[in-house]
């Protein structure tokens, strides 16, 4: 079965998926994306991730393309249109085709695209032993909980960490502070055993998997504080893990070349893969061995 993608209403083999040069996505970033896991064909967290899509949307002002109803139908059929149960659907929405002008323009209609790719999920190695990741200075607006295509500095930050060997980067302020990963929110574990993950706000991306692993913790009695941390708490942190979508939760256990704790996975991190691996299961029938 080829790969196949849509594109503003049609579904085309994905080497013909194609948009304008003047999408304003392409000229401008004018756009907004979502990233969404599925095993056995089901979205995982569909839900959150189209309320987020929808918020994006309304916080850049870009119109609904269609209902939620047939977006979500779309996904569906993209997905059923692939050879693969498992995997990763990406989605864009740009304010749409336009002569090249910054303003709105008035009668653009907002441009839809979806791919699917295999599942990116860590490896074996990476979940068992944990990663490392480096730091990398802040650059990014001031608007980070919109989840605009505009990822130049991820792009940038996320390059140096490959070329570092390491798995991610670190976003780190003028003051100090950590606000998320260039892929991935994080979060450390303090003395008491409690996760100490940035607050949901302007400065960060609010993950779906960071609100989900946050909910879970709750339920299952575990201390969550959610305030923003230091670099230098980070080092002294007894755990670290990021989480995202591709990456699900996964121990950090290098920073800067430096160990956290003990330098290996910690309870609390695995406690917390083992409750998300139960969500994607009880979502999608997805079993993690
Ligand atoms: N923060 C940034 C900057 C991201 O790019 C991502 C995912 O791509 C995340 C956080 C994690 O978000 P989610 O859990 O919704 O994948």
């Amino acid at each position: 079965m080829p790969r196949m993608s849509y594109v503003n209403g049609r579904y085309l083999h994905h080497a013909q998926a194609m948009v304008h040069m003047e999408d304003r996505g392409y000229q401008f970033s004018d756009g907004i994306y979502e990233v969404i896991a599925f095993y056995n064909r089901r979205l995982l967290d569909g839900a959150l991730h189209a309320k987020r899509l929808w918020r994006s949307l309304r916080e850049l002002q870009i119109a609904g393309p269609m209902s939620e109803r047939a977006l979500a139908l779309v996904m569906q059929e993209v997905i059923a249109r692939n050879d693969r149960t498992d995997g990763t659907l990406y989605m864009q929405i740009s304010r749409g085709v336009a002569r090249r002008d910054h303003p709105f323009p008035k009668s653009a209609r907002p441009s839809v695209v979806m791919a699917v790719t295999g599942p990116k999920s860590p490896k074996e190695k990476e979940v068992r032993e944990g990663v490392s990741v480096i730091t990398a200075p802040e650059q990014r607006w001031a608007r980070r909980d919109i989840k605009s295509v505009s990822l130049l500095p991820n792009v940038l930050a996320k390059q140096a960490a490959t070329a570092a060997g390491a798995r991610e980067a670190w976003l780190v302020d003028e003051n100090g502070m950590i606000s998320e990963g260039a892929v991935s929110n994080n979060a450390i574990v303090g003395a008491k055993q409690e996760i100490i993950t940035h607050p949901a706000n302007e400065n960060i991306q609010g993950g779906i998997t960071r609100d989900v692993v946050l909910t879970l913790a709750r339920k299952a009695g575990m201390k969550v504080v959610e305030r923003p941390f230091s670099l230098k708490e980070a080092l002294g942190a007894k755990e670290a893990f990021l989480t995202s979508t591709t990456s699900n939760v996964l121990p950090v256990v290098r920073i800067d070349g430096k160990p956290v704790g003990n330098g290996r996975p910690g309870p609390v991190t695995q406690k917390l893969l083992g409750l998300y691996h139960e969500h994607i299961y009880r979502e999608t029938g997805k079993r993690w061995s």
